[in-house]
């Protein structure tokens, strides 16, 4: 392998989208038939739909298979083999690695993976870090938990697979990582988005470090949809002094997608070994041009041990309208992640995305990278009230904050919110995802 390639995979990053789809189906027929053939759960699922491998002769023919949600990998669970149940197409012996789901929304979900399988999510972290810019010469800081989420451990292995140096930064407190970062001279690092910025506060604030000021050049960012938001992606980079790098992967998926370094305003699909489709939420009927959102239905096309076919994620995407200027013929979802299809939600009768008010917050200076949102009911009316936090050198300026803050919030997502101001400092922080979005109606 050259160095020089801007390009992990040359032939596959730049495949000619007729290729690509050629490539695609044979991928999917193959994994298709694997599962029908080895899971009764799959077997079962497909024989109800009256559909079997040979029915599958066009990407078109796909969308006859059906979708698989997450709540049926939970019921799956009380089937044996223990503890994976009857979507395993492997024998037990074979497996090599647990992982759960992290459960935010519900009993967590496990997963296993085979040898090859593990090796196969390195590679799809290598196609992401390298378009990243990750070289040999790059020494990685991981300061991220190691446990039984897969999050970050497949950063690890693919780090290692580009050539990098990696540091697990596990059991070290936050104070610890960021001495760390200054001890070693890190290069680069991975987090979701909330605890980039929480590190960096801490730096500033508890270590007198200036975090911009130590050689962390660039960011890979995964867990929250922050790294696509404008205003986030800005305060991380500006802390750091450094490039963020957004991604988006998931426990029963993959890693199936990545910003490269062209960032050209959203992600690529890794379409050699994803199959991604967009389909209307309501209607079910596939979107396939570039600026309507849809949600997401995901097939892994080479991991075989737990197959993930045709999975409904619950993620919010849209085409992008044109190729990436860096030449990877992999299509771009526009703005990564916009959301997801739990989180949208009715305030007022206006369907409210919570990142449009992230999108606001994180855009006004003089207020920290802390927020909150609590909707609830009194009597027939919804009420959404926003609370954020002052950096102590903005008190002054709160007047002038406040109207913006207004402002941007009702051109953005079209409601009126009642806004409490804090001293920096009293809002809640949170080390991996935060929750920020409260919904307190349905308690009443
Ligand atoms: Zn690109």
């Amino acid at each position: 392998m050259t160095h020089a390639s801007p390009y992990w995979n040359p032939v596959l990053e730049t495949l000619p989208p007729e290729q690509l789809e050629r490539l695609q189906l044979k991928k999917f027929r193959r994994i298709f038939k694997w599962a029908y053939d080895r899971s009764s759960f799959h077997r079962s699922l497909y024989d109800q739909a009256g559909i079997t491998p040979d029915d599958i002769r066009s990407l078109d023919d796909i969308r006859q298979v059906p979708k698989v949600e997450k709540h049926m990998m939970r019921g799956i669970q009380g089937k044996p083999p223990f503890p994976y149940g009857d979507a395993l197409c492997v024998p037990l012996e074979e497996v090599t690695e647990f992982r759960q789901t992290s459960g935010t929304t519900g009993q967590p979900v496990y997963q296993p993976d085979t040898w090859q399988d593990w090796e196969w999510w390195a590679e799809c972290w290598a196609f992401i870090l390298w378009a990243q810019g990750y070289r040999p010469r790059d020494r990685v800081l991981i300061p991220f938990g190691y446990n039984v989420f897969v999050a970050f451990w497949a950063g690890h292995y693919g780090a290692e697979k580009v050539g990098c140096e990696v540091v697990p930064g596990g059991v070290l407190d936050t104070a610890a990582r960021v001495m760390k970062i200054r001890e070693l001279k890190a290069t680069a690092m991975m987090g979701t988005p909330t605890y980039m910025l929480a590190m960096a506060e801490v730096a500033r604030n508890r270590l007198d470090i200036d975090p911009a000021a130590l050689t962390i050049e660039k960011i890979t960012c995964a867990g929250e949809p922050g790294a696509g938001i404008a205003g986030t992606k800005q305060r991380i980079e500006s802390a750091w002094g450094a490039k963020v790098y957004d991604h988006a992967g998931a426990t029963e998926i993959g890693a199936w997608s990545f910003e490269c370094d062209a960032q050209p305003g959203g992600m690529h699909v890794n379409s050699a070994m994803f199959l991604v489709e967009i389909e209307d939420p309501d209607t079910g009927e596939p979107i396939t041009e570039p600026g309507r959102r849809g949600k997401m239905i995901i097939t892994a096309l080479d991991r075989m041990a737990q197959p993930c076919i045709r999975f409904d994620a619950k993620d919010v995407i849209e085409w992008a309208a044109e190729p990436c200027p860096c030449g990877r013929t992999f299509p771009v979802i526009k703005g990564g992640v916009v959301g997801r299809t739990d989180d949208i939600t009715k305030v007022k009768g206006v369907l409210l995305a919570p990142t449009a008010i992230e999108e606001v917050v994180r855009g006004i200076g003089g207020l920290s990278d802390e927020y909150e949102v609590i909707v609830t009911k009194k009597g027939d009316s919804d009420k959404i009230c926003l609370k954020v936090e002052l950096l102590p050198d903005a008190k002054d300026r709160q007047h002038e904050i406040d109207s913006r803050l207004i402002d941007q919030l009702r051109l953005k997502t079209n409601l009126r919110y009642d806004i409490e101001y804090f001293d920096f400092g009293t809002l809640p922080r949170y080390d991996v995802k935060a929750k920020r979005f409260k919904d307190l109606r349905k308690k009443g």
